[in-house]
Formats: structure tokens, C-alpha cells, sequence
């Protein structure tokens, strides 16, 4: 396990982390930086694992416009499907298809700050769940060490256009094709406490959880937790 040492921004304070981690949280005084080109710059982070939680994790919370400018719905699919067989021609089916678009909603993202498998489907789950929360901490309360951010705030941006689109595809129609931009972007670092079980870990009270085996660097965030103990 290799730790990346660095120094917080505003208290001086050591940051610490896995080697290949992208984004720090100072457990002095609350602070996140991320790691740019020229070093540390400074992230907006919100707090809500208290510092004897057992499993404190990093997640990206996104509130963006999204801007659906295209939807296109195949009609009938099955039933075309199965009277056309194999034969299956774009032309013919082209004209079973239901365009509609050019609509704008603000919505809020929250999917992992660490790689997970199938990452998109997590974030459309737990988005659902962004009320279920626990608290910010309060001032003065003492903060967790966390470790494992390695999705930078640009591929943050990426990610959540992903589960927006995961949001579309999970509507029970037969989406054809989507357009999808993201705009005023806002990206927050979210700690939440997460819970060890036999196979997966919970994430926090939503209900959601993910596989352990579908994190790549689970047992450095494990040593790294267990050494911090
Ligand atoms: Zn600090």
C-alpha cells in the first residue's frame, strides 16, 4: 500500500490517502482538496460520517440542469420484433419510433467517489435515496479519515451525464436513442458511513448497497481503515 502525503490548504495539517487517490479530506478542520495538474485545489465537501464510523466513504453529490434535447421511443417493439424475425431493417422500423425532447429539469446525482462496477446503475439506486441521508455533522465535531476518492471532479461531471442517462433507459419504454447534455454543474464531495456485511456494504441508511469484490482498490481502503483503527 502506498500513502500519498500532502498538506492541507488551509491548517497545515497532513493529508493522507491511497497512492492513486485524486481527491483529500482534511480530518482536522473539514476541508477537501482535489488533486490537479498544478496540486491541491479546493472542493466543496460535506461531512456526514462522524469519526468512529467504521466504513467512512467518499461520494460525489451533482446537481446539474439536464437538458434532455432528444428521445426517441420505438413503438411496438416486441410485436414488430417478432413479425419481422431476423429480418430486422432500420427502414421499416424507423417509422414505428416516437421522438419527443427539448426538456429541461434540475435533478441531484450521488453515485460513488471510488470505482465501483456497474458504477451508472449504483448512482440511479442511490439518487433515489438522496433524502434518506444522515445529518451533516455539526461544528466542532470530530471528523473521520477517509480514503479511496479517485474520481476527480471532471469525471464527476461525466459520471453523472452516465446516470442521467441510466435514469432514461430505466423508464419502461423501449428507448431508441437519447440526447443528453448537463449544465450549471455543482459537484459536492459527500462522507458517508458506510456498513461492512458478508458480501456487500450498505451505504449509509438508503438501502443501497454495492458488491465489495466490484471495487477494484477495496482491500487497500480496508488496510487503510484497519490501520487507522
Ligand atoms: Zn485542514
Amino acid at each position: 500500500m502506498r500513502i500519498t502525503r500532502l498538506v492541507c490548504g488551509h491548517c497545515g495539517d497532513i493529508l493522507s490517502g491511497l497512492g492513486q487517490d485524486k481527491l483529500f479530506f482534511c480530518s482536522n478542520c473539514g476541508r477537501g482538496w482535489s488533486l490537479g495538474e498544478k496540486g491541491l485545489d479546493p472542493m466543496q465537501v460535506q461531512c456526514r460520517a462522524p469519526a468512529d464510523s467504521h466504513l467512512p466513504l467518499p461520494f460525489w453529490m451533482v446537481r446539474a440542469t439536464v437538458h434532455v434535447l432528444k428521445r426517441t421511443v420505438r413503438n411496438e417493439f416486441t410485436a414488430t420484433m417478432l413479425k419481422f424475425g431476423s429480418r430486422y431493417e432500420e427502414d421499416v422500423l424507423s417509422a414505428k419510433k416516437t421522438e419527443t425532447g427539448g426538456r429541461s429539469d434540475r435533478r441531484t446525482f450521488l453515485f460513488p467517489a471510488f470505482p465501483v462496477d456497474g458504477l451508472p446503475g449504483t448512482g440511479v439506486s442511490l439518487s433515489e435515496h438522496i433524502h434518506d441521508l444522515p445529518n451533516k455533522l455539526g461544528a466542532g465535531d470530530p471528523l473521520p479519515d477517509i480514503c479511496g476518492g479517485y474520481i476527480s471532479p471532471a469525471d464527476s461531471v461525466v459520471l453523472a451525464r452516465c446516470v442521467a442517462v441510466g435514469q432514461e433507459t430505466e423508464k419502461a419504454d423501449w428507448l431508441a436513442e437519447i440526447e443528453i447534455v448537463l449544465s450549471s454543474v455543482k459537484s459536492t464531495l459527500i462522507i458517508l458511513p458506510c456498513i461492512p456485511e458478508v458480501e456487500k456494504v450498505a451505504i449509509a441508511e438508503t438501502g443501497v448497497s454495492f458488491f465489495r469484490r466490484s471495487v477494484p482498490a477495496w482491500s487497500g481502503i480496508i488496510d487503510y481503515q484497519s490501520s487507522r483503527a
